[in-house]
């Protein structure tokens, strides 16, 4: 496994690859890797002859009060996970040669970014779509790989590399969870012990929704009052946002039917975590 820290580094790299007729993957990542990221490591392994992972923490997609700087990194244990999930390459690049001074150009997805988690972190996936678009020029990889945990960012990234013909396919894989149901995230490190007990909460309201659906319920309205109850029960829990979406457009649903994606965002004490389920809701 290497460790490639500068673009041009990665650039001449992928012109030997392409040379040689080897097929490339990108696994985009923030770092701080755990198993979910490892089960897109596995996935791209199996399918493509080079298999690049790109941690990187984006400045551009955090907001002013959030956590860039305090964003949990470990650069020594993440090439470890890499390697051992089966990465060929670790690039690493540095925020400066990301976006060196004077840079000024941004990729916007409208509509889909307007609403969940769009809506209460904006800008957030306009850096997103920006990082990963400009990570698709430097790897020109045949497939990029994606976690169904960040549904809203999935879709982003599938209209974006779409819409601009990138060609690349995206591959979104299944949430991987603790064996307790808590969806892993590198956020999780921020918990206490106590918060991190309470924060079993959005899997429970996810739980209870998939349970109101299976027996036959399909108004969202009270499928999302009964996930709202388990939540403000926990005092340590606030919900952010929790809503019932059309997989196809993200908007809204008031009565439950095809494809659906039960979504939320829930603050634990001062952790925002994020989680979602989705159904296919028979009529
Ligand atoms: P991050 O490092 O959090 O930006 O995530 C990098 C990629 O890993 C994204 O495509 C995420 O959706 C995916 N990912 C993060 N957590 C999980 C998880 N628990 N299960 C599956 N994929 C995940």
């Amino acid at each position: 496994m290497k460790v490639v820290d500068t673009i041009p580094r990665m650039s001449t790299l992928v012109k030997i690859f392409r040379k040689e007729g080897k097929s490339i993957s990108l696994v985009p990542t923030m770092g701080y890797l755990h198993e979910g990221h490892a089960s897109l490591i596995r996935a791209a392994r199996k399918h493509t002859d080079v298999v690049v992972v790109s941690i990187f923490v984006n400045p551009v997609q955090f907001g002013p009060k959030e956590d860039f700087e305090k964003y949990p990194r470990d650069m020594k244990r993440d090439e470890a996970l890499a390697t051992t999930a089966g990465a060929d390459i670790v690039f690493a690049p540095s925020a400066k040669d990301m976006y060196p001074d004077g840079y000024s150009t941004y990729v916007n997805v409208e509509r889909l970014t307007d609403v969940l988690c769009g809506a209460s972190r904006p800008g957030h996936f306009k850096g997103v779509a920006t990082v990963v678009a400009k990570l698709f020029e430097i790897v020109r990889p045949e497939i990029a790989y994606f976690g169904q945990k960040d549904a809203q960012q999935a879709m982003v990234i599938k209209k974006m590399a779409a819409d601009l013909n990138t060609g690349i396919e995206i591959k979104v894989l299944p949430i991987i969870r603790e064996s307790d149901g808590l969806a892993m995230s590198s956020r999780n490190i921020y918990l206490s012990e106590s918060e991190r007990k309470d924060a079993l909460v959005l899997h429970e309201a996810l739980k209870k929704a998939e349970a109101m659906i299976k027996s036959g319920e399909r108004e969202a309205k009270k499928i999302i009052r009964a996930m709202k109850e388990l939540i403000s029960a926990i005092p340590s829990a606030k919900a952010d946002y929790i809503s019932i979406v059309d997989i196809t457009n993200l908007k809204g649903i008031k009565v439950l039917s095809g494809e659906v994606l039960v979504a939320l965002a829930v603050f634990i004490g001062k952790t925002r975590l994020i989680d979602n389920i989705l159904m296919k809701v028979e009529k």
